[in-house]
């Protein structure tokens, strides 16, 4: 499951990584020319910290490792990605876009496209079809998850290809697990007026280091705003919600893939927006179709 190639590390998904006739990787900060986020990175994203060159010559690494490069020419293939806003807005392309796209869904059955996602905590799905040979990459944090980016993604798939769900693949990839994931009550009132299965989506977490649980007497005066009480803290499982709504659109439990990592925990190995308290780089979710 993992490969590298100029020192990157890309993860792929079983799911996925069976099929040949198609490209699919997801990027970790390892390898690249960045020097902004310690050490060397393999920032993908233009980003305030980090200058266009470095992020161009990522772009070119990465796209290399994974194999998006044409046989003839010895170019990388055209990136295809969106300015992302949390939505459920899917796009369908069949060549490199004029104008910048806004939403967090592209589907295509053109080959040599590169599609993008751009992630730092959020979850990346990678769909796709094996018989029609049509894919889809989506971007899924929180408020795009309660918009059903990927339900909506899938059908979109499904009513602009004719993809059926027993043909259909997909791939989560490293993501702001359960673990690290804390929300508001804001966040778990969408869900539950979103979802039906919202209950199993979340955890109370009782954290018997947290410095409020240790010495209470010190919070009795001094809460933080917005802060009203000192109960436990709320966990989503973003990843679960996601592979849920895959379900929902009728794909087999067997024809997901779960790639391991959680982003806020190892960012050794990641990017994590929370972790790096809004100073991080973005990583890539890249899927294509290979020209014949
Ligand atoms: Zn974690």
């Amino acid at each position: 499951m993992v490969a590298t190639g100029n020192a990157l590390e890309i993860l792929r998904a079983p799911s996925l990584a069976a099929l040949p006739w198609l490209v699919h990787g997801f990027s970790t900060r390892r390898g690249g020319v960045s020097t902004c986020y310690g050490g060397r990175s393999l920032n993908l994203g233009l980003t305030p910290a980090d200058s266009k060159e470095n992020v161009a010559r990522n772009r070119a690494l990465f796209l290399e490792a994974l194999g998006a490069a044409s046989q003839n020419s010895g170019g990388v293939w055209p990136l295809v990605q969106m300015k992302q806003m949390h939505s459920a807005v899917v796009h369908r392309v069949s060549e490199p876009p004029r104008v910048p796209l806004a939403g967090d869904g592209i589907i295509t059955n053109t080959p040599g496209l590169l599609l993008a996602i751009k992630t730092a905590d959020c979850v990346p799905v990678l769909v796709a079809d094996v018989k029609r040979r049509v894919i889809g990459a989506f971007h899924a944090g929180w408020r795009g998850t309660a918009a059903r980016i990927v339900e909506k993604g899938v059908g979109e798939m499904r009513r602009q290809f004719g993809s059926v769900p027993r043909d259909l693949r997909a791939a989560i990839g490293p993501s702001i697990r359960r673990c690290c994931y804390q929300v508001g009550p804001e966040v778990r009132a969408e869900f539950d007026s979103q979802f039906p299965y919202s209950a199993d989506l979340f955890e109370e977490v009782f954290d018997a280091n947290a410095i409020h649980v240790r010495y209470p007497m010190l919070f009795l005066t001094a809460r933080a705003p917005g802060h009203s009480e000192l109960g436990p803290e709320l966990h989503l499982d973003l990843v679960e919600a996601n592979r849920r709504q895959l379900e929902d659109t009728g794909l087999g439990a067997e024809h997901i893939s779960i790639v391991d990592g959680c982003t806020a925990c190892d960012t050794a190995r990641f990017f994590s927006h929370r972790a790096a308290f809004g100073k991080a780089g973005r990583m890539m979710a890249a899927i294509g179709i290979r020209p014949e």
